[in-house]
């Protein structure tokens, strides 16, 4: 009588995970629905939506919630604990039912009532945000900011033992993570970089006056799109629209889009924006047809997403051997820009180290300063040592510390990214662990390819790009950042490549 028990068995099972599958598809479904409204919002909507929009997001994103804490998700996710113990952990049907647990188990804890108030909150705190930065007030937006700290002193609540408040929203963007990690990495990172920041921004800067010349928008989005296109970025699964904020967003494998924005009077910004933009999509892109329509389907933390567009951003777009090859073609399209500039001085000007304000226009070496500055605010506030009231005073002092430049104003200040405003807290780690793991992964694939190197000079991308679909792209989300590390490094987090690759980088540009 056995075999047939055994086949009622598997009967139950696949049962059970199909339903489970199909429920996952309609939220995964709706939460692809409601990133097509917040692209709209970013790239297209008049600002009179606002109101409306808000309160359309935060209708799905309640219906998403409550569909996921459904407690038919929590039986099934029981039935199939034997059968999930069966399966091998690599295949995606494991995958699907080890990821769906977690987030099941931690959106259990959060009431409807708290994440609907969290999307109201939030776009509201971005509605205010988006006219507090140009007139530079901050004090218009402070009480948003805080009730956003506040609430996610709530969020931790729901999540009782948790060592530090910030750690369970932090848990969302970079699975597994804990303040006290990221400070210890922060430290060790940190006794690194000082003294290269010191001793390059000692010396003579590098010319890039070139680059802040008037540059005709149209002329520089078509040498964006045709470098990122012969990067392996699928025009035909994507586009590129303009925004104020870039970012890229993807609602299925067959449509992962790109923002960028122009400034004619810096090259730069749509230029490397465009190349760091087409990283994360081509992992978006990248996963295999089998996750498409499921949770798995996305790249798996911020950290990982970020190695990913720093990599193609820096790594190779700002390497030699990539503007050795497109060079030639840049000056054609700019003559009267850069046709006496010579590679040389292209290449040291585009790799310029200085003390600047912005994080995202910073450079690859004084950049992880700005991003670690934000995680000690974070902690700060959320500890109760800081009130939101004196960040903008504690921001200037600490950019004159750290950086060596005291910012004028808030909106160039304590007011310059969307994040905070926008309730993205415990995030901004996530660029860092991405800088330290671009270099990790790099690191790997020339391991496996020598040839990677001179293929960048020759303008050729495909032996780089089949090696990232094939051990990173194509898992989407079956694995966590620091098993998809184990994997494809035989290692966990390590700084020692990154910063290797900053002192080799640097020490030819500048006396080290
Ligand atoms: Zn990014």
């Amino acid at each position: 009588m056995k075999p047939v028990f055994k086949e009622l068995e598997v009967c139950v099972m696949e049962e059970s995970f199909k339903e489970l599958k199909e429920m996952l598809a309609e939220i995964t479904d709706i939460g692809s629905a409601a990133a097509v409204l917040g692209w709209d919002q970013a790239v297209n909507m008049p600002p009179g939506g606002a109101p409306a929009r808000g309160r359309q997001l935060a209708a799905l994103g309640k219906v998403t919630h409550e569909k996921l804490i459904n407690p038919r998700v929590g039986e099934l996710l029981k039935v199939l604990q034997t059968h999930e113990q069966s399966l091998d952990y690599n295949s995606n049907e494991s995958s699907l039912i080890r990821n769906t647990r977690i987030k099941y188990n931690k959106a259990v804890n959060v009431p409807t009532e708290f994440a609907g108030r969290w999307q109201s909150a939030t776009s509201e705190s971005f509605d205010i945000w988006l006219k507090a930065r140009p007139a530079n007030n901050f004090k218009m937006v402070e009480p948003y900011l805080k009730k956003n700290f506040d609430m996610c002193k709530e969020y931790a609540e729901f999540f009782p033992g948790y060592e530090h408040p910030l750690d369970p929203m932090m848990d969302n963007h970079d699975y597994g993570m804990k303040a006290s990690n990221i400070r210890e990495i922060f430290s060790n990172l940190r006794k690194e970089m000082v003294p290269i920041v010191e001793s390059i921004t000692s010396q003579e800067p590098a010319d890039d006056s070139f680059m802040k010349l008037g540059f005709e928008g149209k002329k520089q989005l078509e040498f964006g799109e045709s470098v990122v296109k012969a990067f392996g970025y699928d025009f035909n699964r994507g586009r590129q629209d303009m925004a104020p904020h870039p970012f890229t967003i993807s609602f299925a494998l067959g449509d992962v889009r790109i923002t960028t924005r122009i400034q004619e009077h810096f090259l730069g910004s749509a230029l490397f924006g465009t190349l760091h933009e087409a990283g994360h999509a081509m992992y978006e892109q990248g996963g295999a047809p089998s996750l498409d329509g499921t949770p798995l389907r996305g790249g798996t933390s911020i950290g990982v997403h970020e190695s990913q567009s720093r990599l193609w951003e820096n790594i190779v777009g700002r390497s030699r051997p990539f503007w050795q090859h497109y060079y030639p073609g840049l000056q054609k399209h700019f003559p009267e820009h850069l046709g006496n500039v010579e590679l040389n001085s292209f290449y040291r000007g585009i790799n310029k180290v200085q003390k600047s304000l912005i994080r995202v226009e910073a450079d690859e070496v004084t950049y992880n300063l700005h991003v670690m500055m934000r995680f000690d605010f974070e902690c700060s506030v959320l500890e109760g040592s800081l009130d939101v009231s004196e960040l903008p005073e504690a921001w200037k002092d600490r950019m004159e510390s750290d950086i060596g430049i005291r910012p004028k104003d808030d909106a160039d200040g304590v007011m310059q990214d969307i994040h905070w405003y926008n309730g993205i807290i415990g995030y901004f780690q996530g660029y860092t662990l991405g800088n330290i793991m671009s270099a990790q992964f790099y690191d790997a694939a020339v391991k496996e390819h020598p040839e990677i190197t001179e293929e960048i000079g020759q303008g050729k991308f495909s032996t780089l790009h089949d090696w990232l679909k094939q051990n990173i792209y194509q898992h989407g989300s079956k694995f966590t950042a620091n098993e998809l590390l184990e994997r494809v490094t035989g290692n966990g987090l390590d700084v020692a490549p990154y910063i290797n690759y900053l002192k080799k980088k640097y020490g030819e540009l500048y006396d080290l």
